[in-house]
């Protein structure tokens, strides 16, 4: 080895010397002053302007594989809620099938039809007073697509009541097979006769507006009169006096403005998508069938026609031609905000 190449060595090793003894002190060195390291990250802090290049690359082959993979749309069935209770009404809607004209029945035997709104079809499932309390099977087909679930009805007790009535009264009304009969044709025939399309605006009203009154039968009562005949009095008896006005409860179209024999002078309101308001016993009848009404006109006033006993408004509510608790719509309207259970 020459002098000069010895010297070469000398000097690369002491090279390697001092970076890795260099290496250890920057490792066992103190901590960084206050004014280092805030130097340190407000050069950081400039740092962001040249880095987007480096982090745009790894986040933009990402949307690429969801774009590649193709949503599948399934027809959905969703309910408001499962459980009911007696007098009260299901809500359901389905998404992503084609409705149009379906039928299906339901746990208590009747058809029902899908009505739509912004999209989206809905149906109401009401549960007559008289309904037993328990779980029901519910499916619905539609082409290759079947849902199948169980709903429940949950109880709910009702008043029974003894009415004594004039047997001349009974004997014209009630008692009178004719009579009878005539009002179960009519109610057949106007209960299915509703607009597709929801009329009402908003919140039910209480169809008396602020007088005060007396409620004397209340919603689901199952009555016994003096003649012995029974009934499910399906909606609410308002006593007040003769002449009081009665409101529209909501936005919609006359669909019977006139006398019947059990009834007395009749109203009835179609609000659409399956609901109506009925008022009888009437004393006057401010309005004529194919009116538009809307939220709060004044339709009527408070009477004693027909089979009654003293002035009062009967007030009922169907939902897809059930009878359903009317005061429990006033201040509320049906809700359409869903929440998803089941899809299959
Ligand atoms: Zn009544």
């Amino acid at each position: 080895m020459t002098k000069s190449r010895k010297f070469l060595t000398a000097l690369i090793l002491s090279a390697i010397i001092i970076s890795s003894s260099g290496c250890e002190f920057s490792e066992n060195s103190p901590a960084i002053s206050p004014e280092a390291s805030s130097e340190v990250s407000s050069e950081s802090s400039s740092l962001p302007e040249s880095v987007p290049e480096v982090i745009i690359t790894p986040e933009s082959s990402e949307p690429e594989e969801i774009i590649e993979a193709e949503p599948v749309i399934e027809p959905a069935i969703s309910f408001l809620s499962q459980t009911a209770e007696r007098g009260s009404y299901f809500v359901l809607s389905a998404e992503n099938i084609d409705l149009t004209d379906f039928f299906f029945t339901d746990p208590f035997g009747y058809n029902r039809r899908f009505f739509e709104k912004d999209g989206i079809w809905y149906c109401f499932i009401p549960v007559d007073p008289s309904t037993d309390a328990g779980y029901y099977p519910l499916k619905i087909s539609c082409g290759d697509f079947e849902f199948k679930t169980t709903i429940t009805v949950a109880d709910r007790k009702f008043k029974k009541q003894y009415l004594v009535v004039e047997q001349a009264t009974l004997d014209a009304t009630l008692e009178d097979a004719a009579v009878r009969e005539s009002f179960a044709a009519f109610f057949e025939e106007k209960r299915w006769n509703f607009t597709e399309e929801k009329l009402w605006e908003g919140e039910f009203l209480p169809p008396l507006g602020d007088s005060w009154y007396r409620e004397t039968t209340s919603y689901g009562t199952f009555r016994t009169f003096s003649s012995g005949r029974t009934e499910w009095h399906n909606a609410t008896d308002m006593a007040v006096g003769g002449g009081t006005p009665i409101f529209a409860t909501n936005s919609g179209k006359i669909l019977f403005a006139d006398w019947l024999g059990l009834t007395g002078n009749t109203i009835i309101i179609d609000h659409g998508c399956g609901i109506m308001s009925w008022h009888y016993h009437l004393h006057k009848i401010n309005v004529a069938e194919g009116d538009f009404v809307e939220k709060g006109t004044k339709i009527g006033t408070v009477g004693t026609t027909g089979l009654s006993t003293g002035n009062h408004l009967h007030f009922g509510i169907t939902v897809g031609g059930i009878f359903t608790d009317p005061m429990a719509m006033i201040g509320t309207e049906p809700n359409f905000d869903f929440e998803k259970v089941k899809t299959e």
